[in-house]
């Protein structure tokens, strides 16, 4: 029996996100831009998930402009926001914890002469708005924060901070990367007070290779892509409608549990760090108000890829630090506070509404195994 607790990596494609996948693939393959019945049957693929989209995050469907991924909603939301609305308030405030996609395209715009603050958490290993707001000024264009960073969990205090932009300065654009958070943790984008979101498909159960950009009614984007007509002209090129459509079913199937699946990873979270709690040298990182979906741990002086190894021949999948990085350190849980000694033993557990107690009881046994097993480093 498989145990795959590596759900902020990727997430197992669902059962309607493979049959919308299919279905478009050998029925509905026309093009949307077609005239015929094909194009028509395919446009009403994507308007159909476009809808469904909206209504998880509380918008108009005119408001969701169709990615490759959160990678590139990313860049289109920094790059897009900084060419249209950069051109006098050169200052892009941002957090310091960003997934790469945020934090690379910002050093790019660096060298176009934009100035890049990145807020830290203090000494305590927490976010504060007003650490955040004490930078935003006339000369900012765009505040970016991530809801729920990837590496740990950790909630950061996006309503708050654009809340309070807003109030002080209507002008600047707000974006945040919503990734871990979509489907995960309720919000909505009135609430959140974004302009932009990102968010992608893998990660909510559909398939790689599709994510969305919200982008509120009256704020503008250059584009980064030139070509036809597709998304408004802000995203040209030929709509992957099984992908799309994939999402589009997959979303549809997570929604109405959210509330549901929210309750049940809580209490799995908090039934692994009861197992986990009598180990010796296994220090457990519960960080307060944390995604419930993300539990860090470490299991002092081994390191996390050792370990990491050492599971998935038990068939138990987890992460050493984020999956994005490949055993390259981020800086991330530095940023949080992490020692090296920390940092190199970091194990990144994520959950599905999927997971079971079968899975957990194998984890704390391939620990244990591993304590037994390997040298210490
Ligand atoms: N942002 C965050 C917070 C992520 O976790 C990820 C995926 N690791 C991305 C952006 C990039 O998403 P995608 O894989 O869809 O490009």
């Amino acid at each position: 029996m498989e145990h795959y607790l590596d759900n902020a990596a990727t997430t197992k494609p669902c059962e309607a996100a493979k049959r919308a996948m299919i279905r478009c693939v050998e029925e509905n393959y026309g093009n949307p831009s077609s005239l015929h019945r094909k194009g028509l049957d395919a446009q009403h693929e994507v308007d159909n998930a476009r809808r469904i989209i909206a209504k998880a995050l509380g918008c108009k469907p005119q408001e969701i402009l169709f990615t490759s991924g959160a990678t590139e909603s990313n860049n289109l939301a920094l790059r897009g926001t900084a060419a249209r609305y950069g051109k006098w308030r050169k200052k892009i405030v941002v957090s310091g914890v960003e997934h790469a996609s945020v934090k690379q395209t910002l050093r790019y715009l660096r060298t176009e002469g934009f100035d890049i603050t990145e807020v830290m958490p203090r000494t305590d290993g927490l976010f504060y708005a007003e650490d955040f707001l004490n930078v935003v000024d006339k000369n900012t264009c765009l505040v970016s924060i991530m809801l729920v960073n990837n590496e740990n969990g950790y909630r950061l205090p996006v309503e708050q901070v654009f809340r309070s932009v807003k109030r002080s300065f209507p002008d600047v654009i707000t974006h945040c990367d919503g990734v871990q958070g979509f489907l995960k943790i309720p919000f909505r984008v009135r609430t959140l007070q974004a302009d932009l979101i990102s968010i992608s498909g893998h990660k909510v159960h559909g398939i790689k290779g599709v994510g969305a950009l919200y982008q509120k009614q009256g704020v503008l984007l250059n584009p980064i892509l030139f070509g036809g007509h597709q998304e408004n002209g802000v995203r040209p090129g030929t709509e992957s409608v099984p992908l799309i459509a994939s999402f589009g079913a997959a979303v549809e199937t997570l929604f109405p549990t959210l509330d549901d699946r929210f309750a049940y990873v809580s209490d799995l979270k908090k039934r692994l760090i009861a197992l986990l709690q009598s180990m010796r040298e296994l220090e457990i990182q519960d960080i307060p108000g944390a995604s419930p979906y993300v539990l860090n741990i470490s299991l002092l002086g081994y390191r996390s890829e050792t370990v990491m190894h050492f599971l998935e021949k038990r068939d138990i999948f987890l992460s050493s630090g984020s999956a994005c990085s490949k055993g390259a350190s981020s800086g991330v849980l530095e940023a949080f506070g992490a020692n090296d000694v920390q940092v190199d033993s970091t194990l990144r557990i994520s959950f599905s509404s999927e997971n079971q107690e079968e899975d957990l009881l194998a984890l704390r046994q391939g620990l244990e195994e591993a304590q037994h097993t390997l040298l210490h480093k």
